[in-house]
């Protein structure tokens, strides 16, 4: 896409803010001055998309490896999901949750019956997935297995990502995230990664819950081993301890799956999604499994303005219907594997993990934010969630001759990250 059919693609955004005409550096100073710091230096300065391409204020284009961090599950700007936000938008664009409106209770029906909910499962609708969590701990707070005492003990793992809210940031592990905002919402004790010992030794009757994500996506893309969401329900179970699945990243589709966890065979007490579910527009969900559980938080204690509003959850029916109609699951099985075995084969690579397309790689030396900066240079989205890990987690309607596109770039890109060290 050249700079003159980029001026010709007026929005009437464009009538708002002129988003072409001026240099990404020049929106970069702009951005130093008005935003707040904590995202650092923002790669690029990001224009326009279509598909799995996205376009920078400077006219260049990159394949989107990253799609918005496993957000962008249609690619950007899919007609079918614009059309819907925009008609929904168009008829009734928010009412409070003193009032339903049937996108809601649609979609609701929806997420139940894809992640085989038993009878009495419910839904609750938030803007993200670090409020999805926050919901689940105070579901997990409600839990006291049954019995009279209180439970305040909550089993992490570590190495999670839950969010950056407190309640969220308590499950996160990373001490980097935590320390500045300590005290933390207690009783969160982290347990070794996989280590179904570990968890053994931790779950006792004095847990609430015990929080897994089915596979670590911050931590560089780990999946939890096998047979250990297994042992997981057991020991729950046993204990009168809920098992959370935080299924944020790896939901709705990412591995190739509705749920990452579906393999298991296993039913957990609450699922938490975000990033995908509303094709790249914001909307997080907890789905709590059976009547008891559902229970938990009764009415006054809890909610949110903005949470399962009608564009919102137009959005998410529009994604599911989307990925289901156009078979999008087998896609993401059969590129997911295409590239995860020919990353494997690469010079340089010397582990490949992950599951449909949340696919995880580790580097023969730290060079994984060089590679960052080299992608970007040749026109590749990548991730480096560690110094010598590159995670992608692209749209799930990546084709093969993409992926082939970036696989045949990646020697060149990884010996310029090599040359910049
Ligand atoms: C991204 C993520 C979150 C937080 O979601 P936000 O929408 O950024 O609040 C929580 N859990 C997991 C596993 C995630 O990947």
């Amino acid at each position: 896409m050249n700079t003159t059919e980029n001026l010709a693609h007026r929005t009437p955004v464009a009538e708002l803010v002129e988003t072409t005409g001026h240099a990404g550096s020049e929106w970069l100073s702009r951005y130093s001055a008005s935003l707040m710091g904590v995202f650092g230096t923002p790669q690029r300065v990001l224009v326009r998309g279509a598909g799995c391409l996205v376009w920078d204020a400077d006219g260049k284009e990159y394949l989107d490896l990253l799609g918005g961090i496993a957000v962008n599950a249609l690619g950007h700007a899919n007609p079918f999901v614009t059309s819907v936000i925009a008609s929904q938008l168009a008829t009734l664009g928010h009412v409070s949750n003193f009032f339903t409106s049937p996108t809601q209770i649609a979609l609701a029906e929806r997420l139940l019956a894809l992640t085989n909910a038993p009878t009495g499962s419910k839904a609750f609708f938030t803007n993200s997935g670090t409020e999805a969590n926050e919901a689940a701990f105070k579901l997990a707070r409600r839990n006291s297995g049954g019995g009279a005492a209180k439970r305040t003990k909550i089993i992490a793992l570590e190495g999670a990502f839950h969010g950056r809210t407190m309640g969220a940031l308590a499950l996160t592990a990373k001490e980097a995230y935590r320390a500045p905002f300590e005290p933390l919402p207690g009783g969160v004790v982290h347990i070794p990664f996989g280590d179904v010992e570990a968890l053994n030794a931790a779950v006792d009757d004095t847990v609430a819950a015990v929080f897994l994500e089915p596979i670590q996506g911050e931590a560089g893309v780990r999946p939890l081993p096998p047979g250990y969401l297994r042992a997981a329900r057991e020991l729950t179970s046993k204990a009168g301890a809920l098992l959370i699945l935080d299924e944020v990243q790896t939901g709705i589709g990412r591995t190739g799956k509705w749920l990452a966890s579906e393999d298991a065979g296993i039913t957990p007490d609450a699922v938490t999604l975000a990033k995908g579910l509303g094709g790249g527009f914001p909307i997080g969900a907890l789905i709590t499994f059976g009547a008891g559980t559902s229970s938990l938080l009764t009415a006054g204690q809890h909610g949110t303005t903005f949470g399962g509003n009608p564009v919102a959850t137009a959005a998410a029916l529009a994604t599911l219907h989307a990925i289901e109609n156009q078979h999008i699951l087998q896609n993401v099985a059969e590129v997911g594997e295409h590239l995860r075995s020919a990353l494997a084969a690469l010079t340089g690579v010397t582990e490949v993990r992950g599951e449909g397309l949340l696919v995880g790689f580790d580097l023969d030396a730290d060079v994984a934010p060089a590679v960052v900066q080299a992608g970007l240079d040749a026109g590749f989205i990548v991730n480096s969630p560690g110094p010598r890990t590159i995670r992608l987690a692209p749209p799930l309607v990546l084709t093969v001759a993409q992926a082939n596109s970036f696989l045949d770039a990646f020697p060149a890109i990884l010996q310029a990250a090599k040359d910049a060290q």
